[in-house]
């Protein structure tokens, strides 16, 4: 009876730690998802629990050593609660792109942070942590040798075992997220680029390139490549427009699929980390001006390639996919003005956030055609129907923001010309799946297109002609490094001419 006593009293202590950091921490992945039916909410509640649970298993192994405890808890507590408190309060993401700009920040910006709120909330955490200590100080027993280590041994072996087979996400959440971010940052990356040499020289120095770098849209659903819908009606009014519907790519998510567009790194083949370029460093060095505005924040892998720019804007950077109150890509346009403007010899990209889930996230209501959208995050709640119309409807909103990209740069008179590609394709239930990171025709089918000026088409007739031979090629991704190379005509530098879609592309 004594013995059990014991054991209520280490229950007592564990339930009332990971109800706290269940409040103060976990519960924040939760609380900003849009659910609508009772069938989500309980299968997010299921979810919650069993991330609990994984969390008890390391609190558990933390609270074995006092020494550690007493150490390392209050400081882990401190910081991921404030954290969670700016994903409570504005559903920021959490994740390499915040660790970053939070160590990197200058003290300024923290100041900017401290609210009166805020103060108050800081201040609750330290109170919290003064009775989770006080409580574990009273706790006496062996926790090396109570039962409840083999609930906590097999709490880590679901963290692990959900996590390597993909299952729940669980990594995407508090406080696993902010970890894994902490982790990436510490973690130098390995370069695997290299320096361009100092002879390169290009020809071409009247052009101003822009790329579009666009977000999950599939060739399939675009008004102007025959989709049964008219989601590009803007677009396809508009002269001087050339789509590609047949590229491929078998990189299917962000992180893998922009490093590759961005370099001359092939989709078919390994990392080759002895002859890898990137493009902006070669048109540094042919003295374009490279500006970079983004509308998601930089994952690890390409941020090396925005840092390359010799300008760089970010549109609500602690905002990304991850968050349900992101800002619109027109917030792009005012950026995309100002470039511009100086001459040429411009090279911008603006990436976009896009057509990426959650779908009702990246449009205005003035785009809302295709009715009824998406109203919870839940997929297995909604139909078919609902999830097609959401997306149809950020196409809807893609074809506006385009338009008004491509009537904004119009109004420079010199040789422009415009390529928007999109990252990758998006499944919409094709063989039962959604979405992308998986490999299917239509994530591997990414949306294209070029659109270039009258003085370009009028000094460029061959080139033109050639782009409407190639339009319906199979092309992979890897022509956009060797295009804009061919195009600005680079000396002095080895490049696969064959790949240039202004050269005939042999099919
Ligand atoms: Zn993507």
């Amino acid at each position: 009876m004594k013995k059990l006593n014991k054991y209520k009293s280490q229950i007592y202590f564990h339930l009332i730690v990971n109800s706290l950091v269940g409040v103060f921490i976990t519960f924040s992945s939760y609380y900003h998802l849009p659910l609508n039916y009772i069938s989500d909410y309980s299968i997010y509640f299921i979810h919650f629990i069993i991330l609990q649970f994984t969390v008890y298993g390391f609190l558990y192994l933390l609270s074995i050593n006092k020494y550690l405890f007493y150490l390392t808890f209050p400081v882990l507590f401190f910081i991921y609660a404030l954290f969670s408190y700016w994903v409570y309060v504005q559903d920021i993401s959490i994740s390499y792109s915040i660790v970053q700009p939070v160590i990197e920040s200058k003290l300024d910006i923290a100041l900017d942070l401290i609210t009166t709120p805020f103060i108050i909330y800081s201040l609750i955490a330290l109170l919290i942590i003064i009775y989770i200590l006080k409580l574990y100080r009273n706790l006496r027993v062996d926790q090396l040798k109570s039962p409840l280590l083999i609930l906590a041994l097999i709490a880590i072996a679901t963290f692990y075992g959900l996590n390597k087979h993909g299952i729940g996400n669980l990594k995407w959440r508090m406080p696993y997220n902010l970890t894994y971010g902490f982790i990436e940052y510490f973690n130098k990356p390995i370069v695997h680029y290299k320096k361009v040499n100092t002879n390169i020289v290009n020809k071409e120095n009247d052009i101003n390139i822009v790329f579009v770098l666009g977000e999950s849209v599939r060739a399939k659903n675009l008004g102007i490549n025959g989709y049964s819908r008219n989601t590009t009606p803007q677009l396809k009014k508009i002269n001087n427009l050339i789509s590609f519907p047949n590229v491929y790519t078998p990189l299917t998510y962000t992180g893998i699929s922009v490093p590759q567009i961005l370099s001359n790194k092939s989709i078919y083949k390994e990392q080759n980390s002895s002859n890898l370029f990137s493009i902006y460093s070669i048109l540094n060095k042919v003295n374009f001006t490279t500006s970079w505005i983004g509308n998601q924040t930089p994952e690890k892998s390409y941020s090396f390639f925005i840092d390359e720019n010799d300008n760089i804007e970010f549109i609500d950077q602690f905002h990304d996919v991850f968050s349900f109150q992101k800002k619109l890509d027109e917030e792009m346009l005012p950026f995309l003005e100002s470039k511009i403007k100086n001459g040429t010899k411009n090279f911008i990209t603006l990436h976009m956030i896009g057509s990426h889930w959650w779908y009702e996230a990246r449009y205005s209501k003035k785009y809302r055609k295709y009715t009824p959208v998406i109203d919870s995050k839940h997929i297995p709640a909604l139909s078919n129907e609902q999830i097609i119309n959401s997306y149809d409807n950020t196409i809807l909103y893609l074809d506006n923001f385009l338009n008004n990209v491509i009537h904004k740069i119009k109004k420079s008179k010199s040789k422009t010309i415009l390529i928007y590609l999109s990252d990758h394709g998006e499944i919409l239930g094709e063989n039962g799946k959604w979405l992308h990171a998986q490999g299917d025709d239509a994530s591997t089918n990414p949306a294209m297109f070029i659109w270039y000026s009258d003085s370009f088409k009028q000094t460029y007739p061959e080139k033109i002609k050639n782009l409407q031979l190639n339009a319906s090629k199979q092309i992979t991704t890897d022509f956009f490094f060797h295009s804009i190379l061919d195009l600005i005509e680079i000396q002095n530098f080895n490049y696969e001419k064959s790949q240039s879609i202004f050269e005939i592309v042999k099919n």
